[in-house]
């Protein structure tokens, strides 16, 4: 079987086959966080999917250019840094680090290439003049240059390809300035916005006087730039569809920088959004939560990260902090599985992986990424081992198979290892390493104390071939 993926733009699952003639080489673009604060664990769930996305196709052999762009100038920052009172890159600089040590955090690889709007000003510049050019584009009287529906739709070009847009029923004509609205008031919109008071010190000189760009046309040049202008695949939040990716499509292609015959993107995928308990996450319902705010409840990472892949891309997910408990008790679980063959294997060499068992969860996520399956897969691995172990059937060798088969599948998940729950806090494995030291120093009086001390705290020395190791009571 071949990777199928769920393409938006004909809402079907399509064989997965890249623009490169070799087969080689892929494109992803997926759109990057907006830096006016702090990205919440919904922005997350999306960047993930696209960390896995990527990790699949690395993992199916494909080699992987990923670009995401940090939207560091747009309407939400500009009023943002406007009320801070500071520069733009003073302001966005925070959120940006913040950003990309979550993304750590997460285990997501960082992207090929990171492009920055505001490092980008004169490829949308010359981007916005391609569809002036055309007719395609028009500057208005305050300055401000809009893309035409009406021109665009005009040269046989399609708008509405990734949501259907019933023209009859909208209020044409109009402009919007702003970077967001809604399909119901679907006008011209901005491609360079003039400079006004409130924008402060934000602002570029153009051929058109000083202004900023729309935030529609910076993804638009940033992924051209970075892969081509025909690409394989872009993604995103459900929420991008319209207007930004509509937006980004008739920009790309009014532009007529393909090669005939070809899109802009081939590939549209869009991932389902996040709610919690239910309801959309808004900081006024009291349902807000930034990774952050996990991490200060204690929750790991990867415990996080396993949570967001434990479910389908496309299937709206309900956060809650007990599902965040049950993602914990099902690492748990597999991590537990891990340290007993990793106890059994020792240092036997690296034994192959059962091409059998990986062929499974391959097959699954070949199939539009169904990690719900391929999980399913991993823990039967994991209820299967359990019985050999206890049954004593494993050895050294099947062990470090059976480790191998994971290591080869944590590529595309992502997990690492954890501490495992039985693993000896920090202040324990001192004292047994002080312990150590003194009876390498012949000084057993001490070394008894500390064996007593330990005792006292839940914990006794065992003694294995890998030296002494501490267990609790
Ligand atoms: P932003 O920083 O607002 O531009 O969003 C960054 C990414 O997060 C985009 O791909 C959005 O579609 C996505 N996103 C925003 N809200 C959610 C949510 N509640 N669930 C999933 N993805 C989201
Ligand atoms: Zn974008």
């Amino acid at each position: 079987m071949a990777l199928a993926v769920f393409n938006t733009l004909s809402r079907q699952l399509e064989n997965f086959v890249p623009l490169d003639p070799h087969g080689k080489k892929v494109g992803l673009y997926c759109c990057g966080p907006t830096i006016h604060d702090f990205a919440h664990i919904g922005n997350f769930r999306t960047f993930v999917f696209a960390d896995l996305m990527r990790r699949y196709l690395a993992y199916s052999g494909y080699e992987v250019k990923h670009v995401m762009n940090i939207t560091d100038v747009e309407d939400k920052i500009i009023r943002r840094v406007r009320e801070a009172g500071t520069s733009l890159k003073d302001y966005t600089a925070k959120y940006e680090a913040a950003f990309l040590e979550d993304l750590k955090t997460l285990a997501c690889l960082p992207a090929t290439d990171m492009p920055r709007a505001t490092e980008h000003i004169p490829e949308i510049i010359e981007l916005v003049e391609k569809l002036i050019e055309r007719g395609i584009a028009y500057k208005a009287v305050d300055g401000s240059v809009y893309f035409s529906i009406e021109k665009y739709r005009g040269c046989g070009c399609t708008y509405g390809q990734l949501v259907k847009l019933n023209f009859e029923e909208m209020r044409q004509g109009e402009r919007v300035s702003s970077d967001e609205y809604e399909k119901e008031s679907i006008a011209d919109f901005a491609l360079w916005k003039a400079r006004v008071p409130e924008d402060g010190q934000v602002f570029w000189d153009s051929p058109w006087g000083q202004g900023r760009p729309g935030w529609h046309i910076e993804c638009s040049a940033m992924s051209m730039k970075s892969l081509g202008n025909s690409f394989d695949l872009h993604l995103g939040g459900e929420d991008l569809m319209f207007p930004h990716h509509e937006d980004e499509i008739a920009q790309s292609e009014g532009a007529g920088v393909q090669e005939a015959g070809k899109r802009f993107v081939k590939y549209w995928m869009h991932g389902a959004h996040l709610l919690v308990e239910g309801k959309k996450m808004a900081k006024s319902l009291g349902n807000f939560f930034t990774l952050r705010d996990l991490l200060a409840k204690g929750y790991a990472g990867r415990e996080i990260r396993y949570l967001f892949i434990s479910a389908h891309y496309r299937e709206q997910f309900n956060f809650t902090l007990e599902g965040l408990e049950s993602a914990r008790a099902a690492i748990r679980r597999l991590d537990e599985c891990l340290g007993k063959l990793r106890e059994i294997a020792g240092s036997t060499p690296v034994q192959p992986a059962d091409p059998a068992l990986l062929e499974k969860i391959r097959a699954e996520l070949d199939h539009d990424l169904n990690v719900s399956g391929a999980w399913g897969e991993v823990f039967i691995f994991v209820s299967q081992t359990n019985k050999s172990l206890a049954a004593g059937e494993i050895n050294e060798v099947r062990a470090s198979a059976l480790l191998s088969f994971w290591a080869e599948a944590d590529k595309v998940f992502g997990l690492g290892t954890g501490a495992l729950p039985s693993e000896v806090p920090a202040e324990f494995q001192d004292l047994l390493d002080q312990r150590q030291a003194a009876r390498k120093a012949k000084d057993f009086k001490r070394s008894d104390q500390i064996r007593d001390e330990l005792k006292a705290k839940g914990w006794v020395i065992e003694d294995t071939p890998k030296g002494p190791k501490l267990k609790k009571v």
